[in-house]
């Protein structure tokens, strides 16, 4: 694959499309059982969430304090990404490029 696959996912926050590479540059830490990953929208800086499943990728909120659960707002297929989720951390890898996550413990932004 080559730069024109890349998909795009707009921040549920202002709204504003990234791509993908430019969103895992801004990705913080990492539920990495539930593959779920911090991410500040580098157009307004708030946090919201990314969640991954396969090929596919959603953006929206995690949310609830005892049993956090996401709630996507947008969702989209990305062609050639992997992730790799371990208990220790999250590996994502994309257009020859890699991102390494630390674990975090459940810990759902307040509402
Ligand atoms: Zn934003």
């Amino acid at each position: 694959m080559n730069l024109t696959d890349l998909r795009r996912l707009g921040c549920p926050t202002c709204g504003r499309p990234h791509d993908l590479l430019v969103l895992f540059d801004h990705l913080g830490d990492a539920w990495a059982t539930e593959r779920w990953a911090r991410v500040t929208c580098p157009g307004c800086d708030e946090r919201c969430e990314l969640a991954f499943d396969g090929t596919e990728v959603a953006i929206g909120f995690v949310r609830g304090a005892l049993r956090p659960r996401f709630e996507p707002s947008m969702r989209i297929r990305q062609p050639g990404l992997r992730v790799t989720a371990a208990p220790d951390g999250m590996l994502i890898e994309l257009l020859n490029r890699r991102w390494v996550l630390d674990r975090k413990l459940p810990d759902p932004q307040p509402l």
